[in-house]
């Protein structure tokens, strides 16, 4: 069991090991899938991966997560392996996305999505708070892939962010990521009733 303050995790120099950057990027994306959505004191499984490589291939487990109220720990579990944890001091943090205000949600489409398109969109570094909960607040599909619950405005919003993110992209790999996403997002929103 990893217990961890979400402090010793944040600011951390740009000359850090990469393997305490990349939990530290782990435990943010936890806190905030954790506070996406409205779930409180219930368990469900999000769509993010688990980071644990036994035998030099990637676990195929996603991340079950149960947020109660602060300042009881945001509880984590990967769904096939050992690999579980707390993190405390979460509230209020970079990561925390609990919402502020009510909002008025219309229809919800469910879009499925494939697990490099959920991994492209986890990386946007443009979303507003509204799109960073929709990405976080992603399901694990069955045994592979996403599931996305967005309204028209959200997905149209979403697909905004995706291409000009693709559009500001110099690195070439990244865009083609991006344009994949744009794509699967676009068929979505083109074949929603
Ligand atoms: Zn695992």
């Amino acid at each position: 069991m990893l217990v961890s303050d979400l402090n010793h995790f944040l600011d951390l120099p740009d000359d850090v090991p990469a393997p305490a950057g990349r939990l530290a990027q782990h435990f943010g994306n936890i806190v905030r899938a954790a506070t996406a959505g409205d779930r409180v004191g219930d368990r469900w499984t999000s769509a993010l991966p688990c980071r644990r490589r036994p035998a030099h291939r990637p676990c195929p487990g996603r991340i079950a997560i149960v947020r109660c109220d602060p300042p009881t720990p945001i509880q984590w579990r990967c769904s096939v392996c050992a690999d579980e944890g707390v993190i405390s001091n979460w509230e209020d943090s970079p990561y925390d996305l609990r919402r502020r205000r009510l909002t008025a949600v219309g229809t919800v489409n469910e879009v499925i999505i494939a697990d490099e398109v959920a991994a492209a969109l986890r990386e946007l570094l443009l979303l507003d708070p509204d799109c960073e909960r929709l990405v976080f607040s992603m399901r694990a599909y069955r045994n592979g892939g996403a599931v996305l619950h967005a309204s028209n405005d959200d997905l149209e919003e979403l697909i905004e962010f995706v291409a000009a993110e693709a559009n500001h992209e110099s690195n070439r790999r990244r865009q083609r990521r991006l344009d994949v996403a744009f794509d699967a997002l676009n068929t979505a929103a083109q074949t929603r009733w």
